[in-house]
């Protein structure tokens, strides 16, 4: 009999199942409690459950999504990569990082991304798998299992969220849940390449979120040569699609810009930039490019992000500057999926 992980599993949804068990429901509140409040995810340590109740479980239910996890804990200490192996071999990575008063989790949505932005290496890994929703639940608890309590979610990993729609959010509702980790909305940020189903489908869904964009240049014919999913979503149409969006609710827009040198850094990029930035009332985020010998793109110097910065101050918009940490183990922006081509 496969074993059922209820961490992909609404509290209402386990409560139906242990019942169909002939458990009592309130048995899968305690689990939950265990798991979500005191990141315990072995049933012999959830001591208010009967032996029984804990026997008859162990051959139903399984709390592990992962196979192996190894830790590496930048030199600043200002990251840890976890380079997880999942139940199937698989592999994904997720980053933790390290503020003074709080840590902030780097999500992976998928196993590899279809994508293929020409600046990011998950890019260059390829496509494997989405992820299930324990599988990204688990990254969570993970993180507060080895003492980072997490109270930030991005989902900047590896993956495209908005390509593996229904499980990520059945996962954000369990981060931001009463019964689940309960971290606010506001703290929950979701990246995307520019699927414009998938914005559409937020649009529909009345799902507000905090969204980032990456834009990569927003000249089209610019864009579409470092990143191919301009060619089936127009940045146009990408752009009016999140205006519609911005309409519906008050949560912010963040423009997200890889600075790549000689790609998108000319004065006219910046400029076309600071307008779209300008059109949606968004912020842009500025990240200079985490090089690697896979992707054939080089960063621009640090008193340039200055220039680009400035630039964009003149036009009136707001702008922050990523600083670049953990590149020493890839656990950098775009640098996801390096164990994959070891
Ligand atoms: S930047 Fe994001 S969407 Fe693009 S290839 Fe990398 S993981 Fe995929």
């Amino acid at each position: 009999m496969s074993l059922i992980n209820p961490l992909s599993l609404t509290l209402p949804e386990f409560e139906a199942q242990v019942t169909e068990w002939g458990i009592k429901p309130f048995v899968a509140r305690q689990i939950f409690r265990w798991v979500y409040q005191s990141a315990v995810i072995d049933l012999d340590q959830m001591t208010d459950l009967s032996k029984s109740v804990r026997a008859e479980l162990k051959d139903r239910i399984t709390l592990e999504s992962f196979k192996a996890v190894e830790v590496v804990p930048s030199i600043d200490h200002s990251a840890t990569k976890c380079v997880v192996t999942l139940t199937d071999g698989k592999m994904i990575e997720c980053v933790v990082l390290h503020e003074k008063t709080y840590n902030t989790l780097c999500v992976s949505s998928q196993c590899g991304c279809p994508v293929d932005c020409k600046f990011c290496l998950t890019g260059v890994v390829g496509f494997k798998r989405n992820l299930e929703v324990h599988e990204i639940v688990s990254q969570v608890l993970l993180a507060n299992r080895r003492g980072f309590p997490i109270t930030n979610v991005v989902f900047m990993g590896m993956g495209e969220p908005l390509l593996n729609y229904d499980n990520v959010f059945k996962a954000i509702d369990m981060i931001n849940s009463e019964t689940g980790f309960h971290l606010s909305k506001r703290n929950i940020t979701v990246s995307t390449s520019g699927y414009l189903a998938g914005i559409k489908r937020l649009i529909a869904d009345e799902r507000h979120i905090n969204l980032a964009f990456s834009v990569g240049n927003a000249n089209p014919t610019k864009r579409a040569r470092i990143m191919p999913i301009e060619l089936r979503n127009p940045i146009m149409e990408v752009a009016k699609v999140l205006a519609d969006y911005q309409r519906q609710h008050n949560r912010k827009l963040t423009l997200e810009y890889t600075l790549l040198k000689g790609q998108n850094d000319s004065e006219q990029d910046i400029r076309e930039l600071g307008n779209l930035a300008l059109y949606l009332n968004a912020k842009v985020n500025l990240i200079n490019l985490n090089p690697h010998v896979r992707i054939p793109f080089t960063p621009v110097s640090s008193s340039y992000l200055g220039v680009v910065r400035d630039l964009l101050h003149r036009q009136k918009v707001p702008v922050t500057i990523r600083f670049r940490r953990g590149q020493e183990i890839s656990a950098a922006c775009g640098q996801l999926g390096e164990s994959h081509l070891t």
